[in-house]
């Protein structure tokens, strides 16, 4: 196994044990958490907002509707799935596919924050506001943050401590799957992300 492997299990492994409402929810269902899927070396990584239902009975993230908007647009721009990391906040699905609540972001956030050490990704692509929000604050970028109409598609430069990372904000795939006009957005945004591959 390797050592980023290796470190990513410790995370699943805690995840699995967790006590949480939502983590006591999934067990009671008997569905999984997400962990994250993809590659454990990658240099772009993808971060959405929380599981579906999809996701939760899989354990995989974006494998739904939303994952196949994914998908298309990685396809629109000859990346490789399997080349990303791709992951979210919160890694168990909240009730009903509600929006995820201050408090379980900040359960779940430090888990993200472990993979983002472990991956040390060179370019952040975050999905939605959720994640905008916490990656820019995160990443000290937070005096910056405009809604998502205003953000998607620009990039932001921060050094970290191994070397320069770029945050892309982008639309979540779920807003486009009824929109066309927010998928050709997504697209044209997607676009940013083909020099880093
Ligand atoms: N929406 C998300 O934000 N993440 C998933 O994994 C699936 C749908």
């Amino acid at each position: 196994m390797s050592d980023h492997t290796a470190q990513l299990k410790i995370i699943k492994d805690e995840l699995l044990a967790m006590e949480s409402p939502l983590a006591d929810e999934r067990r009671r269902n008997k569905v999984f958490p997400v962990i994250g899927e993809g590659d454990h070396y990658a240099k772009i990584m993808f971060i959405g907002e929380a599981p579906g239902k999809n996701e939760a009975k899989t354990g995989k993230p974006f494998c739904g509707a939303s994952g196949r908007i994914l998908d298309e647009l990685l396809a629109s721009v000859g990346i490789d799935r399997k080349g990303v990391y791709v992951t979210n906040i919160v890694k168990d699905r909240p009730t009903d596919n509600r929006d995820p609540l201050p408090s379980e972001i900040d359960a779940y956030g430090p888990f993200l924050d472990r993979q983002i050490i472990i991956i040390e990704p060179k370019i952040i692509a975050t999905l939605g506001r959720f994640s905008m929000d916490y990656i820019m604050k995160k990443f000290g970028l937070g005096a910056q943050l405009q809604s998502i109409s205003q953000m998607h598609g620009k990039t932001f430069e921060v050094e970290v401590s191994y070397g320069t990372l770029t945050v892309i904000p982008l639309y979540h795939p779920a807003a486009a799957i009824y929109n066309q006009h927010l998928k050709d957005t997504l697209k044209k945004d997607f676009e940013a992300l083909k020099k880093y591959k």
